[in-house]
């Protein structure tokens, strides 16, 4: 089956759903293609910051994904010996927004769904790009589940495909990663009784170990641990350690017991931040984790993705209006982005390397402009 469009996006995460409805309601034909078979399928984070929420809120899309349920955090906590000794609440009014995956997504492709230009493609991988005798690119083969082998031809390719994105590799784009020191151990629990919605630190072993309160009374777990030592850690007993977090939270204790039994409650992400060559070729871009992977230090990453969504939404239709879609016009996009997000990705390593800090301060509180991890 073939496909004519102006934008082929690829990959229906936060960067790629935004930039498709954001063009689609600009008359721009859009095809999203998104490989699982339902939109929110993937882990994915989900804390917002203000950047993100200024986006959603100027794209009337933040009251949407209110209604179905968010959480706001009222403030950061930090626990030393079962206790904690520092808060630090945000001039902001919350120190960031707990919106689930699914709230978001939905939220976004039923406002987007209501444009005729455009077109989301579920359970379709992208596995081919095409390209004219210029080098130009000009499609997409993808393949459908239950309808085999599509191909979508338009004036330019996004891709918004994650961390390990097909279309970089396709697109020969070199992706320079940088290793953090750790990786991290992700459970969700239920929230205790009268959990106020917070996100609290505590140092367990010298490692990093967080807490996020999320909507729907649940708590994630992020506990940092040496890069590469997961496979290590499998084969010892999970049992010492849920008895350090529990000594670090103690509240936590019976939701743990109840929920946490084996490594299999955790999953691992590895952490690492990425920068690209480029994030531009003729009749392609690249956004999101595809073009620059984060940490998760400070929440920046689905934060960015959605910036970069609205930043090229306003550069591409006049570029598309004049046919001008090869790199060096697409760069405007890249060199509007790249250096904020590589001081974020700079920030991120700050905040790494001083986190031990933070527990050697005495007890107080303070009001600053907090970021989130
Ligand atoms: C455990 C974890 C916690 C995190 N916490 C936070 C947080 O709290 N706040 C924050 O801002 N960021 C956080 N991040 C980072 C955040 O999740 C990412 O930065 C963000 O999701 C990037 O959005 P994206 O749209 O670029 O890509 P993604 O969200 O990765 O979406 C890419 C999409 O492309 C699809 N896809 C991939 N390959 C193909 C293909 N070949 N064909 C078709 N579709 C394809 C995937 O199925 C996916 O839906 C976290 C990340 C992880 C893993």
């Amino acid at each position: 089956m073939n496909y004519q469009t102006d934008v082929c996006i690829i990959g229906a995460g936060p960067g790629g759903s935004l930039l498709a409805y954001l063009l689609a309601k600009q008359n721009i034909s859009t095809i999203l293609i998104e490989r699982s078979d339902e939109l929110g399928k993937e882990f994915r984070g989900e804390h917002l910051n203000e950047d993100g929420e200024m986006i959603l809120k100027k794209h009337h899309i933040f009251e949407e994904i209110e209604s179905l349920g968010l959480l706001r955090m009222s403030r950061v906590e930090y626990w030393k010996d079962g206790h904690v000794f520092k808060t630090i609440e945000s001039e902001l009014g919350h120190a960031g927004i707990h919106v689930p995956q699914q709230h978001l997504l939905q939220s976004i492709n039923s406002q987007a769904s209501i444009h005729p230009s455009y077109k989301l493609m579920l359970g379709t991988k992208v596995t081919e790009l095409m390209q004219n005798e210029k080098g130009q690119y000009t499609g997409i083969k993808a393949q459908q589940k239950g309808r085999g082998e599509i191909i979508v031809e338009s004036k330019i390719i996004i891709g918004a495909d994650g961390r390990y994105s097909t279309v970089r590799k396709l697109a020969h784009i070199k992706n320079n990663i940088h290793n953090h020191g750790y990786d991290l151990l992700w459970a969700k629990i239920p929230a205790p009784a009268n959990w106020e919605p917070s996100i609290k630190f505590a140092l367990v072993k010298q490692q990093q170990v967080a807490l996020f309160s999320q909507a729907k009374s649940f708590v994630q777990i992020g506990w940092n641990i040496k890069k590469g030592s997961y496979t290590s850690l499998r084969k010892q007993s999970v049992q010492p350690f849920l008895d350090q977090l529990i000594l670090a939270f103690p509240q936590l204790k019976e939701s743990m017991e109840q929920n946490l039994h084996s490594w299999k409650d955790f999953i691992l992400l590895s952490v690492y931040s990425s920068h690209c060559d480029t994030w531009v070729k003729n009749g392609l871009a690249i956004i999101g984790d595809a073009a620059h992977t984060m940490t998760p230090t400070g929440a920046y990453g689905m934060n960015a993705a959605i910036m970069d969504a609205d930043v090229l939404s306003q550069i591409l239709p006049n570029l598309l209006s004049q046919g001008s879609l090869e790199a060096g016009k697409l760069k405007v996009f890249e060199n509007a982005r790249r250096k904020i997000v590589e001081d974020l990705q700079a920030q991120q390593v700050v905040t790494e390397d001083s986190f031990m800090e933070k527990f050697t301060n005495s007890l107080k509180i303070e009001k600053e402009n907090i970021t989130l991890y």
